[in-house]
């Protein structure tokens, strides 16, 4: 059986800068990979239409200054093959692939108390042992299907977003169902409505969403980004967002309507979420957030030309943004096609899937083809599918089955050195995520450095120290109006999840500070010997 000083799991933007980096200092280094080549996210999800919502120009690595002037993003906003491109680019050049083993699952990793070592069990039945191992298996990567009734009946094309084939889906003259309408759903419905005959969205709930006013990448501003790469980078190393957003705080409730009409036309114009950044007590005050999601609303009844249709697109049930804001591109414009029709899940549920399609409780849609936007085990479901057991042969499932508890969102108490990549209690999915993991990758890097000068083999979060971060974290989200939401960032999308709110909210900037304070003591808050 090999040995490793690290094992490393996922071959996305985290999991290959944590081996770039562990290599560099030195460390032997396998990485384990479930798809077939490097991507991770933007491996799986090539569904139709789907692009990332954070700016092309911030979302790559920050740590390949001659890449950031050589690359060119050909949009504001990428889509899919664009990222890809990049990512095994990176790959490529960094010569990464070497350090993994791709077409492999990591499905067990058990502790050894006595030697300090960890053993990873793989499918197809690969066996290793590591001093490290780091789980960076990404936020949203274990798909959802829905337990609808009858779904393995169906005798036509079923698809998930998250497992979209490589080949592409030609849906062509075909009758289509989608069910699902977060930001996957709002994303790929205006690329498959250009291709079906016939369009069924199902949608349970209507999300808040903002346009992204994607466009060309304009050669101006890429020069002038460019000019200040190293500014920006270091500004959304410390921003709130981990991006570079608009440095103005503005306060709603300071403004009157006229000029809150004017200030959100302003910020709906820029597009995607410069819409939530500016405003201090957005995310904190009910009467400030109904104030824009009214206005979100009033957008969308101007975009739809059916006023039931349009109402029926608005959300109601949830604060603006707190569910995942969505960001579209004629979304809304797509229901105003004769070929589209949008199902009210709330008026009319689904009873079941049949061999020809899906039923709801007040007809039949015959279709060929459905499309299941139904989301992820989100933050939790990537590393609770692998069975981790620590030194006494307690489980992590077990450790979360009333939600996530750790120490920075780094690592857990009773797994000694195991360290998560953007896990739950740390920012990651409220930020732009290459920011967030080059922060955490960073962070276990330096950590591990700092262990190997010391002699040390072993580290382990005590347990009065997640204790104290579980709650730290659990207040502040209570502070703010998310965990009003029945949203994956809870938990509601999954039957049986316990509800906890998961995402770290104070800000990467803030995070990292608190993160490099712990590293700057020693340590504190972990036993390490
Ligand atoms: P999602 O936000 O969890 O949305 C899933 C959708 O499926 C919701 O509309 C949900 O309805 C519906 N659904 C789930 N189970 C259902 C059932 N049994 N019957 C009917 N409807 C059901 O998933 P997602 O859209 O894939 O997005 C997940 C996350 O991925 C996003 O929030 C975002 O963070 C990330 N993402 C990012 C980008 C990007 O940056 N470009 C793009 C896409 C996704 P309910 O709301 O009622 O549960």
């Amino acid at each position: 059986m090999a040995h490793l000083d690290a094992v490393v799991v996922g071959a996305g933007f985290s999991g290959l800068y944590m081996t770039y980096r562990l290599r560099r200092r030195g460390l032997s280094v396998q990485g384990f990979e479930a798809g077939t080549d490097v991507g991770g996210t933007w491996y799986w999800n090539r569904y139709p239409g789907a692009r990332c919502d954070s700016e092309s120009l911030s979302y790559s690595y920050s740590f390949l200054p001659d890449l950031d002037q050589a690359w060119h993003w050909p949009e504001r906003y990428s889509e899919q093959p664009e990222i890809l491109k990049y990512i095994e680019h990176v790959a490529t050049t960094l010569e990464l692939r070497r350090h993994f083993r791709f077409g492999t699952r990591v499905t067990s990793a058990s502790f050894d108390p006595a030697r300090d070592l960890w053993t990873i069990g793989t499918e197809p039945g690969d066996r290793v042992t590591a001093r490290f191992l780091i789980m960076a298996t990404g936020c949203l990567s274990i798909p959802n299907w829905p337990a609808i009734d009858g779904i393995e009946r169906f005798r036509g094309d079923r698809y998930h977003t998250g497992l979209w084939p490589h080949e592409g889906v030609d849906f062509s003259g075909k009758r289509v169902a989608v069910i699902g309408t977060g930001s996957t759903g709002i994303q790929s419905v205006p690329r498959i409505a250009r291709q079906a005959e016939q369009l069924f969205v199902f949608q349970r709930t209507a999300n808040h969403c903002v346009p992204a006013q994607n466009a060309p990448m304009d050669p101006e501003a890429e020069r002038a980004y460019k000019s200040r790469y190293a500014r920006m980078r270091e500004k959304a190393r410390h921003s709130i967002s981990g991006d570079v957003v608009p440095e103005e705080y503005i306060t709603i409730m300071d403004l009157d309507d006229g000029e809150l009409a004017k200030e959100l036309d302003r910020t709906w114009a820029q597009g995607g979420f410069y819409t939530q950044y500016p405003y201090t007590d957005l995310l904190t005050s009910p009467e400030a957030n109904e104030r824009v999601a009214e206005y979100s609303r009033n957008h969308i009844r101007g975009r739809v030309r059916d006023a039931r249709v349009a109402e029926r697109l608005c959300a109601k049930d949830h604060p603006f943004a707190t569910k995942r804001l969505c960001a579209d591109s004629f979304y809304f414009e797509t229901f105003n096609e004769p070929h589209v029709r949008l199902v009210d899940l709330r008026a009319t549920p689904i009873r079941a899937i049949d061999e020809r399609g899906v039923a709801t409780s007040d007809r039949h849609y015959d279709v060929e083809a459905i499309v299941f936007a139904t989301g992820f085990d989100a933050m939790t479901g990537a590393l609770t599918a692998v069975d981790i057991r620590g030194p006494e042969r307690a489980s992590l499932r077990d450790a979360w089955k009333d939600g996530p508890v750790n120490y920075l969102g780094l690592a857990v108490a009773g797994f000694p050195n195991l360290f998560t990549v953007t896990g739950p209690g740390s920012p990651s999915v409220l930020t732009n995520m290459v920011s967030a993991i080059e922060q955490h990758v960073e962070w276990i890097d330096a950590c591990l450095a700092w262990m190997g000068e010391g002699g040390a083999s072993r580290i382990e979060a005590k347990g009065e120290a997640q204790a104290r971060w579980v709650d730290y974290v659990n207040r502040s989200g209570d502070a703010t109006l998310f965990p009003r939401a029945d949203s994956w960032y809870v938990g509601a999308n999954i039957p049986g999840k316990a509800r906890v709110f998961m995402p770290y909210v104070n800000g990467l900037g803030t995070y990292r500070d608190e993160c490099d304070a712990v590293a700057d003591d020693g340590y504190a808050g972990f036993t390490v010997t």
